[in-house]
């Protein structure tokens, strides 16, 4: 059941405040996620009159101080807001400037327009900081907090540093670059931004592909690994997916059939005679395309010259960031472009196209897409493209023809539209071409197709779908907190620790004692660690064993001087304390031989590689390589040792940068085993952060303290964040002051416990 309220946060309200502060009024926001999210609220409500959400935001303008009572009570009784107030200044610097002018061109790949002003980032960065500062005072841990786009990335985190158990989503609405583009960022922004979005429990993209630019991202700035989307941070899981964002596809069909619709769709036709009618709506932007567009038609009109007094472009281009030097240029040379086509191609008779600079109303929008026999949405990138999708929706004769730019995010989805090259002229030109000419039953088989699949997967769906998502990834985060080693359960396992009459802890070494380094031979223990384990063993009936992967010599070297038992190769060899290493299983080695020119080879092609040789394994280390050049050759060195050990008694293993063989049989299962029959302890604790951990995890008996490191799956009862938190443990473990055997027959049957 869900708790809570559902608050958006966005750069812009829905409504942006027009008139003046004193006495204000609202007019409806522009644009897909306004409107989209909008029909949500509605439907929400509708299903459900005890739901509830709000949502927070910029009003578009400055409000002095004393209007802001009137503008704040006015927006949350009539619109369900809560405005974030910025000053001229911030806004200039933060949207204008760092949002506009470096994050959206470096974003849409027009890296060169990209501007890298250390004020502008910092204004970002503080109005990130007001947004959180504000929305914490309205929102509780029970709320569903879903921030939207480019402009709030660093807010994520801000927020989860005051409120670790919120629920938090983030969706991305334009594209998340490659690697290449987004490392063009100075390196502390970079962080900034990445590790801003971490603080979320579910990222959300358009496409399949941003995401993946993501997760590259992720690897190569924070380090981070994911299996299949979803990253293990020390104590939460992030969930990164794809959600295409749908329209209120009913709303556009219905608006489409209205009367008002008709009527201006029959005074479009008078204005424009009986022609064909290709239509072109954008915002005023380089990312559209729109001059690419024009030059390609003007191609079409030269190739095609029996359909071109049948045809018109509508060209209609809503103005946006009138004032910027790129944008009054780029407006320039469209408005130059269309006199020019229009003077070779047109005649007193016909115009060529009918050219609109300005926004249109609901109606007329929908009227000219329904109009339109054909949509030239060519974007030379787009997140997703909204428009294409409107138009789609629009035609309730299911003959409307879309080209559409493989640049944008929505051609993922509308595979069944005429895709194009936005930079191939002529292929646009063909595709305009082949869109006029298209037989009525084509046409309306693709356009049925289409519109069956943007009817289901709609805006509703979308955002059902996205907070589904939230759901299940804060599960994983819930299933972490819920078996994490921390009061409560400290309590109760001291408690256990103490009443114990014989103690057993059986620890793996790396990654749960302590971190990891680039070369292995650097992971030496610390004092505190050695001071921790030496207190742990010499309280009475308290027995350690370090059961860890690495060789005798270095567990001798590091650790042989504590009264702790040793299992080194992942339990082929074990130290009682006292007594000498010994062989704990039988088993051949011989096909090492036949593997470590194979390993050797891996090692030779990628720098920063190295091979291991233990006695019973061969391990292939490539932590301080290329992260992935490193994962792509650890799957290809799997791949081909999978052939050459076919018949032969050898495990293929991938751990944490590592690639091992190891000789079956051997696991760390064997010594919980010997060192259970040798103490017949009723208290039992295995700690372990990595897969070869499960074998101790799986031969413990099942009341024992099984404690991973980490998240992720495993077979593991309890959790602990990293290594830190099980130093904690341990020394608490260690400074019970005399830990007292409750002498009594409850505990010492041990052997229905720990059976042999
Ligand atoms: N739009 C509008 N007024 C207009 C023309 C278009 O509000 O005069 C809307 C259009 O309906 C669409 C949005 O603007 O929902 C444009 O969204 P899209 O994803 O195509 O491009 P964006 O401008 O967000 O990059």
């Amino acid at each position: 059941m869900k708790k809570g309220r559902l608050v958006v946060v966005s750069n812009r309200l829905p409504v942006t405040l027009c008139g003046s502060p004193e006495e204000p009024e609202f007019k409806s926001s522009p644009g897909g996620l306004a409107t989209g999210l909008r029909t949500y609220f509605d439907h929400k409500i509708q299903e459900s009159p005890d739901w509830e959400g709000v949502w927070l935001g910029w009003t578009g303008q400055e409000v002095a101080t004393d209007s802001q009572p009137a503008v704040e009570e006015l927006l949350c009784q009539n619109h369900n807001c809560i405005p974030i107030h910025l000053s001229r200044e911030e806004s200039e610097s933060f949207y204008h400037g760092f949002c506009n002018t470096t994050l959206w061109p470096l974003f849409h790949y027009f890296y060169v327009y990209a501007n890298f002003d250390a004020a502008q980032w910092a204004a970002y960065v503080r109005v990130n900081e007001i947004f959180a500062a504000q929305i914490a005072k309205v929102i509780t841990e029970d709320d569903t907090v879903w921030i939207h786009d480019y402009q709030l990335m660093p807010l994520p985190a801000l927020l989860r540093r005051q409120f670790p158990r919120l629920r938090i989503g983030f969706f991305l609405h334009i594209p998340f670059p490659a690697y290449e583009i987004f490392r063009i960022l100075p390196q502390g922004w970079q962080r900034v931004l990445m590790e801003g979005v971490f603080g979320a429990d579910l990222i959300g993209f358009h496409t399949h592909d941003y995401a993946q630019n993501f997760l590259r991202c992720s690897l190569r700035i924070l380090g981070l690994e994911h299996r299949l989307g979803l990253v293990q941070l020390p104590a939460r899981s992030v969930k990164v997916d794809t959600f295409p964002m749908g329209i209120d596809f009913e709303h556009y069909s219905k608006l489409s059939g209205s009367e008002g619709v008709e009527r201006e769709r029959r005074r479009l036709r008078v204005s424009l005679g009986d022609r064909r009618i290709v239509v072109s709506v954008d915002r005023l932007d380089y990312t559209k395309g729109i001059l690419q567009r024009l030059e390609a038609y003007e191609q079409f009109l030269a190739a095609c010259p029996e359909l071109r007094s049948e045809v018109v472009l509508v060209l209609v281009v809503v103005p946006s960031r009138e004032g910027v030097a790129e944008y009054d240029r780029m407006k320039a040379s469209i408005d130059q472009k269309v006199g020019a086509i229009n003077g070779s191609y047109g005649s007193l008779a016909w115009t060529p196209i009918v050219y609109h600079y300005r926004s249109l109303d609901p109606e007329q929008l929908s009227a000219i897409y329904s109009v339109s026999d054909v949509a030239l949405v060519t974007p030379l990138r787009d997140g997703m493209n909204l428009v294409a999708k409107e138009f789609l929706a629009s035609h309730n004769d299911e003959l409307g023809v879309l080209v559409l730019s493989t640049m944008a995010g929505a051609a993922a989805e509308l595979g069944e539209a005429i895709i194009v090259n936005p930079n191939d002229r002529m292929e646009v030109a063909l595709g305009i071409r082949d869109a006029l000419t298209m037989p009525e039953e084509a046409k309306r088989k693709r356009c049925r197709a289409l519109r069956r699949r943007l009817g289901t997967y709609n805006v509703v769906r979308w955002a059902d779908d996205f907070l589904e998502g939230l759901s299940e990834a804060i599960d994983e985060t819930c299933n972490f907190e819920r078996n994490r080693i921390a009061g409560g359960r400290l309590d109760e396992l001291v408690a256990a620790f103490a009443t114990a009459r014989t103690r057993l802890i059986l620890t793996d070494y790396d990654g749960t004692l302590v971190g990891f380094s680039e070369d292995p031979l650097q992971a030496v223990p610390s004092t505190r660690l050695l001071e921790i384990l030496g207190r742990l063993s010499s309280l009475p009936e308290t027995h350690v064993a370090l059961v860890s992967g690495r060789l005798r010599q270095t567990l001798e070297t590091w650790l042989g001087d504590l009264p702790v038992g040793l299992v080194a190769e992942h339990g082929a060899y074990i130290k009682q304390v006292g007594s000498d290493w010994r062989l704990a299983v039988d088993v051949q080695a011989e096909w090492k031989n036949k593997l470590r020119p194979v390993f050797q080879h891996w090692a030779d092609r990628l720098a920063g590689s190295f091979v291991e040789e233990k006695d019973f394994s061969l391990v292939w280390h490539y932590r301080a390589s290329h992260p992935d050049l490193g994962n792509q050759r650890a799957l290809e060195l799997v791949d081909e040792l999978t052939q050459f050990t076919a018949n032969i008694e050898v495990q293929i293993l991938t751990g944490n940068k590592v690639v091992e063989a190891r000789s079956q049989h051997i696991n760390k299962g064997l010594s919980v085993r010997e060192f259970n029959g040798i103490y017949q302890p009723d208290f039992i604790m295995a700690i372990g952060d990595d897969w070869t951990d499960e074998d101790l995890f799986r031969a413990s008996p099942p009341n024992a303290w099984t404690v991973k490191v980490g998240t992720g799956g495993s077979a593991a009862r309890f959790r602990v964040k990293d290594y830190t938190e099980t130093l904690q443990i341990l020394e608490t473990l260690g400074k019970i002051p005399n830990p007292e055997p409750l002498i009594s027959e409850t505990i010492s049957g041990t052997a229905d416990v720990f059976p042999n």
